[in-house]
């Protein structure tokens, strides 16, 4: 006999890839199982403004092959505060929502986290192109993302290559440099600008110009959005157009700037995604159904697993040196030292192929 009666799943934060595909899984495992599924539409505001729609199995029919989000997606700062959380647990009162499967970023599991604390249970299911959550080796939407990075910049090498241009390309990935890092080896890139490692700029400059008088035509430097630099007035700008600048003042190529920016966040899902998306939606609604609460799926070493969330979201902020006084209080040394061992794997990762694009980028 199940605990559950009838759940929620939303999309929550920026949208990815797959997330159709995951609220698909969610959908028809938990149907399968004797549960009924409610959409929430608009992320946590839907819980908030009471829209809710039923789902059935065909209502997720022919969602696998689209982009974005048939949930949409929203950014609610009203559920942060207490009175926009009541109203949400009110709404799950009303509807009969036993619990919840929400399907995000970091920020949609703070919330998830929230919602577990004020009484209704909740699972993640991790979805950002960015794969900026540490405690994941993969989130769904980054190999769409990445893939439609490298057709797009495929089409830019063509036009670089027939005039001997340069062109920047910036890509999404917040404070993440791995969407940069891997389609700018893919993408045959002549250097790869990210924020985990310092950039060295006069030695990306003289490969440029060792690369054109070796007779080399159409360049491509890769950069993610999260490197910046500081202006005049000590405010933080993007990195990528001003090395634009200097690329083609210290070489005297021409030199573009091209900005891929949401243009990447959307498409149909590749096999990756639909099939990680899947596999994440169906564990999670076998998390429910086995009692469990307040877990984020993952995947690690190619397994799809789970982890606490708050132990997920610890270790992210260590990894990102943002962990908050107290932070890791309730930990054992066990669990602080598995932090650690996380955290440092994939610094090791970014670090290995990095250092490894150096000799191939030329
Ligand atoms: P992502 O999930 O992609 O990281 P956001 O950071 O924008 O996206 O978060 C998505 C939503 O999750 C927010 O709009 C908000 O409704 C909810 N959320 C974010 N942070 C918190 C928090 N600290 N407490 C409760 N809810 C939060």
């Amino acid at each position: 006999m199940n605990k559950f009666r009838r759940i929620g799943v939303l999309t929550s934060g920026g949208d990815a890839p797959g997330m159709n595909a995951a609220i698909r899984a969610i959908t028809r495992k938990a149907l399968e199982q004797g549960v009924e599924v409610m959409g929430i539409i608009g992320g946590y505001s839907g819980l908030i403004n009471e829209n809710i729609i039923p789902l059935t199995t065909g209502a997720v029919s022919n969602i696998i092959t689209h982009g974005g989000t048939i949930l949409y997606s929203n950014r609610c700062v009203e559920f942060k505060t207490e009175e926009g959380m009541q109203k949400a647990i009110a709404t799950c009162k009303k509807f009969n929502i036993d619990a919840i499967v929400a399907i995000g970023g970091d920020g949609t599991f703070r919330g998830a986290t929230d919602l577990t604390l004020h009484g209704v249970p909740t699972i993640g299911v991790t979805g950002t192109i960015d794969n900026d959550i540490t405690a994941t080796d993969y989130s769904v939407g980054f190999d769409t993302a990445m893939n439609t990075v490298l057709d797009t910049v495929d089409h830019l090498r063509d036009t670089c290559e027939s005039h001997a241009r340069c062109n920047v390309v910036e890509v999404m990935g917040r404070d993440c440099g791995q969407i940069a890092l891997q389609t700018g080896i893919a993408c045959g890139a002549v250097a790869i600008c990210i924020p985990e490692i310092p950039f060295d700029e006069e030695f990306a400059i003289e490969k440029i110009k060792s690369a054109k008088a070796a007779g080399k035509r159409g360049m491509i430097v890769m950069v993610s959005e999260g490197v910046t630099a500081t202006d005049e007035n000590g405010k933080k700008i993007p990195y990528g157009e001003i090395l634009e600048a200097r690329i083609e003042e210290e070489t005297g190529i021409e030199t573009k700037f091209a900005r891929l920016a949401h243009i990447v966040r959307g498409g149909s899902p590749t096999l990756r995604d639909r099939l990680t998306a899947t596999k994440m939606g169906v564990f999670a609604v076998e998390l429910l159904l086995e009692g469990k609460s307040n877990r984020v799926v993952i995947e690690e070493n190619g397994e799809i697993t789970d982890l606490d969330i708050v132990f997920a979201l610890t270790t992210d902020r260590m990894y990102k040196n943002k962990l908050k006084d107290g932070d890791l209080d309730k930990y054992t040394e066990e669990e602080i030292a598995e932090m650690h061992r996380i955290c440092d794997k994939r610094a090791a990762e970014i670090k290995e192929l990095y250092e490894m694009s150096y000799d191939i980028c030329k």
